[in-house]
């Protein structure tokens, strides 16, 4: 049997990591400031998160949702007090598609209403409320094509009060990305942020921030909307929730009203995703890591910014793009094999991201820097 083709393949067939590096089945060692797409966050094979699931899987690894779990609650609670969101509720699934399906869902069956705003260049996933709300209709079937979605740019916010006066009493959300990732690492404005959610009030539409790729400390914030100082009404997480481990989840403003059996999943919440996700929470905190993201990050931002040929640099933490003058393509190969570095695109093909994981040092980020800008120097070279 083939695989199906899903997607482009890097280079490289990594048998074994730890920390912020790879291995390939050569020895061959590589630093990993792609973070398997943000998913990687407390670093690869941590001793703590290992024993933890290890021992779980020992005394049991699954059973189905309909038995008393106290390590869901137990996970609720820490992810409340990291977060701030201790009054919320979070039901839990198995990924950021997942858990921005149930989201729409949740809104559109608490205001009875269909229309939702979206923004351009975002990017939600592939199920099929999610892909709709997706700003790339190549990744969409007929069956995912729907009228009820409106596009906006981003940071506009006269676009934005338009469309609320036009759609208004019809809109059940607006669903934005605490920043864009696979768009190109591009930042909602404070100001427009706060401007979203008080059209939401206004209007009774529901505002879900997806936290997917930008929550659990990867910013410098536990949540990205935090920069802004906003209170969505769902926020949605996934990758860096379980390091690895599949598990996603939605955060629920308790005034949101939902039928028993509305959401549900059999996988979601199981034993083990618990215990990898509790693990996360506890590194994070033990080990101060969402402090490192913005330490470590702003000064990659920092020097980063003093490279030729760079254009522009964005983001916050260890979410990262850089915009260079010309493709990332090729820089991002002549990393990935002389210098053994592993780096991530977007779908703005000059923009390079980067999404390590949050325990890089000062070592890391120095290597990446004095690699990026000895490939750099020599296209400038070149060029001129
Ligand atoms: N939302 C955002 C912001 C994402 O970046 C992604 C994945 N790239 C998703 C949702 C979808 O997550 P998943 O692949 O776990 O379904």
């Amino acid at each position: 049997m083939n695989l199906f083709d899903v997607y482009p393949l890097f280079d490289i067939a990594p048998v074994k990591a730890q920390g912020a590096y790879l291995w390939d089945e050569n020895g061959r060692r590589y630093l990993d400031l792609y973070g398997g797409h943000a998913v990687i966050s407390i670093g690869h094979s941590h001793p703590h998160y290992l024993k933890r699931i290890a021992r779980q899987l020992y005394d049991i690894g699954f059973y189905s949702n309909s038995v008393q779990m106290p390590l869901q609650q137990e996970l609720a609670d820490k992810l409340g007090r990291l977060s701030g969101y201790d009054k919320y509720e979070l039901f839990l699934c198995n990924s950021g598609a997942e858990a921005n399906e149930n989201a729409l869902k949740l809104a559109s069956f608490h205001t009875g209403r269909k229309k939702v705003i979206a923004f351009k260049g975002a990017f939600h996933g592939r199920t099929s409320a999610a892909v709709a709300v997706t700003d790339n209709p190549a990744i969409q079937a007929p069956i995912n094509e729907t009228d009820n979605v409106i596009f906006l740019p981003l940071n506009d916010t006269e676009a934005f009060k338009e469309a609320v006066q036009a759609h208004g009493s019809g809109l059940a959300a607006v669903i934005i990305e605490g920043m864009q990732g696979v768009g190109g690492v591009h930042v909602p404005e404070e100001a427009f942020l706060q401007e979203i959610a008080a059209g939401c009030k206004t209007v009774g539409a529901l505002l879900i921030l997806d936290e997917v790729q930008t929550g659990y400390g990867r910013t410098g914030k536990f949540f990205a909307h935090q920069h802004a100082g906003i209170q969505p009404d769902l926020i949605t997480v996934a990758k860096g929730m379980g390091n690895g481990f599949p598990i996603g989840g939605v955060l629920i403003n308790p005034s949101i009203e939902a039928k028993h059996g509305l959401l549900g999943t059999t996988f979601g919440g199981n034993y083990l995703a618990c215990v990898a996700a509790l693990a996360v929470l506890e590194v994070l905190e033990d080990e101060k890591l969402m402090e490192n993201a913005a330490h470590i990050g702003n000064r990659l931002m920092q020097e980063l910014r003093q490279l030729p040929g760079v254009r522009d640099v964005r983001g916050a933490g260890l979410m990262i793009g850089v915009e260079l003058e010309e493709p990332c393509g090729p820089i991002r190969k002549q990393l990935l094999t002389e210098y053994g570095i592993f780096t991530g695109s977007s779908s703005d093909k000059n923009t390079l991201r980067l999404l390590p994981p949050l325990c890089i040092g000062a070592r890391e980020a120095d290597t990446f820097l004095s690699a990026f800008e000895s490939i750099l120097h020599t296209i400038a070279i070149q060029t001129n």
